[in-house]
């Protein structure tokens, strides 16, 4: 095992002050504490900061760390990769060996249906590009109004301008605005907040008929895709009912629109399936993926796209798009053995039929507890909602509700990371976790 380093921790937090802004942060507020708390290092489901607490990653760092900290032969071929090809790029009619496989890879973990691959850094580019290429795809096909996507509220597609755009979060669209021209937004699944009135199911075929209530208005003419993730994961774990994919991939069917699932949080066994889309019983016509891909070690996202699209896209030229680091070879390189280790660790299938039923079960034992409204999980996905009263299921700040970063700081206070979101607390663990360490995650909850 490496041995951490020693840092004057007192001195970092002077400077994470004075120099440093962290990303999606009140700085203000950080400010005010002191300074961020700073991790230094971190093995299997923990990680540890610097003043000595070791604390059980219930979020897998930001729903990435698959395969868990501290693998040994990701750093070694990261290391091989920098000395033998440390970077190129596919510019210039190149291509490298780590990224050619990896796309290889990747359209095999799809059973061969989305078969290309376009590479690039994060979720966010990723999106960005699947934006870019869905546009240029119906110009080409000779349906050029077909240029606005659908999409949810509470959606996340990233903090790039089409990532905003087409993510449905408010708090992002106030800070200037919405950002691209052609996204429209309908309601989202989420049973607990909009829909316990009524049976999930009929509640799922009523989120459904929004999207197609939002085709009919635009003129489906007009619609190029509609872009979700099979489980919204910042909005706030939001699981659909059952029946709500199934009917959203046969309205995008009848009107001729594309079905995109962005896999960024859900691909890479989350739900208990190599994808999300897998476990909603449907069959996209691109998906982006990130975060597992790499399990974060590096950053890297790819779009698998279908046969059909790319063979219109071939008739366009050029596609005038990429990154610097598209297709990056150490990066690539870290992806194609991460992916091995969680083929050779049978992770998916552990999350399938051991740990995911076990989080689920574990969960359902918080159900009686006075301040819990609903807990919920899909594979190693999970929510608790917080309320003040049970009954009603009234919240403790008012509609948006405040209690989830509340209750978050008492998590980690007492050695758990989660993630708090309005009224709730989501958490995403590492594939890895056992079972006592679900014991662990859901008694610090308790
Ligand atoms: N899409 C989804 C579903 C995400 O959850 C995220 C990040 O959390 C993104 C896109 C953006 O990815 P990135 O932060 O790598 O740009």
């Amino acid at each position: 095992m490496h041995m951490p380093r020693n840092y004057d921790i007192a001195e970092l937090r002077r400077l994470d002050i004075a120099h440093h802004l962290p990303a999606q942060a009140d700085w203000q507020e950080i400010e005010n504490l002191g300074g961020s708390r700073i991790i230094t290092h971190a093995e299997g489901c923990y990680i540890h900061d610097g003043d000595g607490n070791r604390i059980l990653d219930g979020m897998a760092g930001l729903w990435c760390v698959n395969v868990g900290y501290g693998r040994d032969e990701l750093a070694d071929v990261a290391a091989e990769q920098m000395r033998e090809l440390p970077y190129y790029n596919s510019f210039f009619k190149t291509a490298n060996p780590p990224a050619v496989l990896l796309a290889d890879k990747i359209s095999s973990l799809t059973g061969g249906r989305l078969p290309h691959v376009f590479f690039n850094s994060s979720g966010s580019e990723a999106n960005d590009t699947i934006f870019r290429l869905v546009r240029q795809y119906w110009k080409l096909k000779g349906e050029p109004k077909r240029q606005t996507f659908i999409s949810r509220i509470n959606a996340y597609h990233g903090s790039t301008l089409a990532g905003v755009g087409l993510g449905g979060m408010k708090a992002m669209h106030n800070i200037g605005g919405d950002p691209i021209p052609g996204v429209e937004h309908v309601r989202q699944p989420y049973w607990y907040n909009e829909g316990r009135d009524m049976s999930p199911e009929a509640f799922g075929t009523a989120c459904a008929e929004a999207i197609e209530s939002k085709i009919l208005e635009v003129g489906p003419e007009n619609v190029a895709a509609f872009i979700g993730e099979p489980v919204q994961g910042a909005g706030g774990v939001i699981i659909p009912p059952a029946n709500y994919w199934p009917q959203v991939e046969a309205i995008c069917r009848k009107y001729g629109i594309l079905m995109i699932c962005d896999e960024v949080i859900c691909g890479f066994g989350r739900t208990g399936n190599m994808w999300g889309h897998e476990t909603m019983g449907v069959k996209p016509d691109i998906i982006a993926m990130a975060k597992g891909l790499s399990s974060g070690y590096l950053p890297i996202s790819a779009v698998a796209v279908s046969a059909d699209i790319i063979k219109v896209m071939k008739t366009g030229g050029d596609f005038v798009h990429g990154y610097t680091y598209s297709g990056h070879p150490v990066s690539a390189a870290v992806a194609l053995r991460n992916i091995e280790i969680m083929e050779r660790e049978g992770l998916v299938e552990k999350v399938r039929s051991e740990t995911g039923p076990y989080l689920a079960k574990a969960l359902a034992t918080l159900n009686d507890h006075p301040l819990v409204g609903e807990a919920r999980s899909v594979g190693l996905l999970g929510a608790v909602e917080i309320v003040a009263d049970k009954a009603t299921g009234a919240r403790f700040g008012g509609a948006e509700g405040t209690a989830g970063p509340m209750v978050r700081d008492i998590c980690i206070a007492n050695g758990l990371m989660v993630r708090g979101i309005r009224d709730s607390i989501v958490m995403c663990p590492p594939l890895i976790i056992t079972t006592s360490q679900i014991d662990d995650l859901v008694g610090i909850i308790r």
